[in-house]
C-alpha cells in the first residue's frame, strides 16, 4: 500500500472517533453532472418560490428530477457512499457531515448523517405549512402533495418565504458542528468546502484532518495529510488492508 494510504490507515486506527465530511464530488462521480446545469436554471428562473410552484408544480418536479432525484432514484449511491456505510458498520467512522442534499448517504444505508444544507427528505406544504419527512414522496413520477390540504409540497430548506427554513438550517448546521467537535479525525472527501468555516472551526485543536481529493481545495493548508487520488480507490485500499490486518 502507498505510504500516504498507510498513514491514513494509521490515523484511523489511532482515532477513537472519526467523522467523514463529504460534498458534491462523491455524487458528481455518479451522474450528477446534470446538477450544474439545473442549478443555473433554478437561479435564473427563481423556481424555488411559492408562486412559481403553485402555478407550475409539474415543471418544478421536472427541475427537481434533473437536479437531485435522477441521481438518487435512478443512479443510486456511488462506490464511496457504499464504502462509508461499511466503515460505519465496522465502527471506523461514527458519522458523516455532508453538504449534499441528495439523500444518497441515507439511501445507501448510512445511519448518522448531518446534512447541513437540509435535504429533500424534509418537506413543507406551500399552503398550510404542514411538515413531512420522507424522501420517497419524490419518487412517484409526479409532484408530491400535502396529505392535509392537497397543495404542492417543497423541500423546507428551499422555502424562503418563512423563517421555518432558517430554524431548520440552523438545527442542521448545529448537528454538523456537534459531530465535528466530537471527532479525533475528520476525513474530507470530494468537497471544496462550501460553508466549511462554520463547522471546521469547531474541530478540536489536536484532532487530525485528512483530505482525499484529486485537486487542491481550501482544506489543503489545514490538513495533516492530503491524498491526491480518487476516494473510492483510497478507501478500497484502506478497507482491504484493515480486513487483512
Ligand atoms: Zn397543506
Amino acid at each position: 500500500m502507498k505510504d500516504e494510504y498507510l498513514k491514513l490507515n494509521e490515523f484511523m486506527e489511532q482515532s477513537g472517533k472519526t467523522v467523514a465530511v463529504t460534498g458534491a464530488g462523491i455524487s458528481y462521480l455518479y451522474g450528477m453532472r446534470r446538477l450544474k446545469q439545473s442549478v443555473g436554471m433554478l437561479n435564473s428562473r427563481r423556481v424555488f418560490s411559492k408562486s412559481y410552484i403553485s402555478k407550475n408544480p409539474e415543471e418544478f418536479y421536472a427541475v427537481m428530477w434533473d437536479a437531485f432525484l435522477y441521481a438518487t432514484f435512478v443512479k443510486g449511491p456511488s462506490t464511496v457512499h457504499k464504502q462509508l456505510v461499511e466503515l460505519e458498520r465496522r465502527g471506523q467512522i461514527f458519522g458523516i457531515v455532508t453538504q449534499n442534499m441528495d439523500c444518497l448517504h441515507t439511501v445507501a444505508g448510512s445511519k448518522n448523517v448531518a446534512e447541513f444544507q437540509g435535504s429533500f427528505a424534509d418537506n413543507i406544504c406551500i399552503n398550510c405549512q404542514s411538515r413531512s419527512y420522507d424522501y420517497n414522496v419524490w419518487n412517484q413520477g409526479h409532484m408530491p402533495r400535502c396529505e392535509k390540504c392537497g397543495a404542492p409540497i417543497m423541500p423546507t430548506s428551499f422555502y424562503t418565504e418563512s423563517n421555518i427554513r432558517d430554524a431548520v438550517l440552523r438545527t442542521a448546521m448545529q448537528k454538523a458542528i456537534d459531530m465535528i467537535a466530537e471527532a479525533d479525525l475528520a476525513i474530507i472527501i470530494g468537497t471544496t468546502g462550501f460553508r466549511s468555516e462554520e463547522y471546521m472551526s469547531r474541530i478540536r485543536p489536536n484532532a487530525r484532518i485528512v483530505q482525499i481529493n484529486p485537486s487542491e481545495t481550501k482544506f489543503d493548508a489545514a490538513a495533516d495529510l492530503n491524498i491526491r487520488a480518487n476516494a473510492a480507490d483510497v478507501l478500497d485500499a484502506v478497507m482491504n488492508h484493515t480486513e487483512e490486518g
